[in-house]
């Protein structure tokens, strides 16, 4: 039997350092909220593949659809030859996204690409060149992407020159003392001894920062982010990347917002396992960049497309909103009754809407300093007894819950219970 440790070892004289790992695990199968390694060993899955997953592994009616897909062709380049798949997900995503007009979308393959994309179409739509974007920020490892990254280690460290020209402003929390007017303060700093908005093509933010800690955007600042942008002919960038498709009791995390974005990037959860992003927005920035400016030999996939159509169909068939909501609301009255045992270790700010749901592990409750090194043990302890479980934030302090939207009460309540016992004291 191939084991753990063999696949371990043979990875780390195969595969480079910079590709990271949570678990020493390997997976051999997953369905829906479980997943076997290769020694046959079981585990629920609180991780969803960092957030691809909100319908399940392995969901039968994304499967099917892309067996029937991949039976007809499964590689044309849909710049040599279009198919429908492709254009039927940019019709039903242009139906749906929050922004107001008429909508086109484009399809890549990775959130990074997603991300670099929207802002080259920001810069063709607008002429300019400069971005703004937020500390904590997560936005992919390219060069453009992990310039727009609010985090130098590990992902711009020594990897540099970054891309020039991107601002951060520092992203409000209780955590790091910044509040949403401190954000636009700073704001207002960049523009006056950095740049000028007019040289400013687009500011670029998560409606709920992932990698950065579950913390959502105050109204507040998402309203002021707006009126900048519509002052200075600036292109409100929405990356929704994690949050979307479900994750956060709505389909897409700006319906949170009275104000619309122009632009969207879509990533992971969108085709349930699959390699699909896209950048969804306004038609005539959309259409700013010249015919061969955008695209790629993969981009938009059709074995993805079709997954992605069919991960639409079983959000609605299945009701997977209404039961964001419900798994939500179930993961934080649990992790409230955790934070109030003075067995377990500290816990704080149970937070984040829908089923994004995170919270921190301090070293005590009064001071709330970040404890990183338990963090660390917390993700140990819940994979070796059955529980695949991920961290974030600017501290890596955070525990992130990601369970499918698909998993039944008593998949999560079993994670939960593992969850509560490697928060042992
Ligand atoms: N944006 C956000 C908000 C993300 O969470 C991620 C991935 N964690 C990305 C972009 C990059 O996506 P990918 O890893 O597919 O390039």
């Amino acid at each position: 039997m191939t084991t753990n440790a063999d696949l371990l070892s043979r990875r780390q004289v195969a595969v480079v350092r910079g590709v990271g790992h949570t678990t020493p695990l390997s997976a051999s199968r997953a369905r829906n909220a479980e997943l076997w390694d290769v020694e046959g060993k079981r585990y629920v899955d609180f991780a969803g593949g960092i957030a691809v997953v909100n319908t399940g592994h392995c969901h039968p009616k994304i499967i099917a659809a892309v067996q029937e897909q991949m039976i007809r062709f499964t590689h044309t380049c849909f710049q040599v030859v279009m198919y429908e798949p492709y254009i039927a997900l940019a019709e039903r995503l242009n139906a749906m996204a929050p922004i107001p007009g008429p909508l086109k979308s484009v399809f890549f393959t990775t959130g990074a690409e997603a991300t670099e994309n929207a802002v080259k179409i920001a810069r063709a739509a607008t002429g300019r060149t400069g971005v703004i974007a937020f500390t904590g920020g997560f936005h992919g490892r390219t060069i453009m992407a992990s310039a727009l990254t609010g985090k130098v280690v590990p992902y711009k460290k020594g990897l540099g020159p970054a891309m020039p020209e991107v601002w951060h402003v520092p992203f409000p929390t209780v955590q790091n003392g910044v509040s949403p007017e401190d954000a636009l303060k700073y704001l207002d700093f960049i523009f006056k001894a950095d740049a000028d908005p007019s040289r400013i093509a687009a500011i670029i933010i998560e409606p709920v920062q992932g990698e950065g800690g579950f913390h959502q955007v105050p109204s507040v600042l998402m309203r002021a982010l707006r009126r900048v942008c519509d002052e200075h002919g600036i292109v409100l960038i929405a990356d929704e990347v994690q949050t979307g498709f479900g994750r956060t009791g709505k389909m897409f995390a700006m319906e949170h917002y009275d104000v619309g974005p122009d632009l969207i990037c879509v990533a992971k959860s969108l085709a349930g396992g699959f390699p699909l992003s896209g950048v969804i927005g306004k038609a005539p920035i959309m259409d700013a960049a010249d015919p061969g400016g955008l695209g790629g030999t993969y981009a938009g996939n059709p074995l993805a497309c079709a997954a992605a159509l069919a991960v639409l169909d079983v959000f609605e068939e299945e009701r997977l909103l209404d039961r964001a909501e419900v798994i939500g609301q179930r993961l934080r009255t649990r992790l409230e009754r955790v934070q109030g045992r003075n067995d377990l270790l500290p816990i704080a700010d149970v937070r984040g809407p829908g089923a994004m749901v995170a919270f921190d592990i301090v070293k005590d409750s009064v001071s709330g300093e970040p404890d990183a090194a338990a963090t660390k043990r917390v993700v140990q302890r819940a994979y070796e007894s059955g529980l695949i479980l991920l961290s974030c934030g600017t501290n890596a302090n955070t525990i992130r819950i990601l369970v499918p939207l698909t998993a039944e009460d008593a998949i999560v309540d079993e994670g939960l219970e593992i969850l509560e016992q490697a928060l042992a004291a």
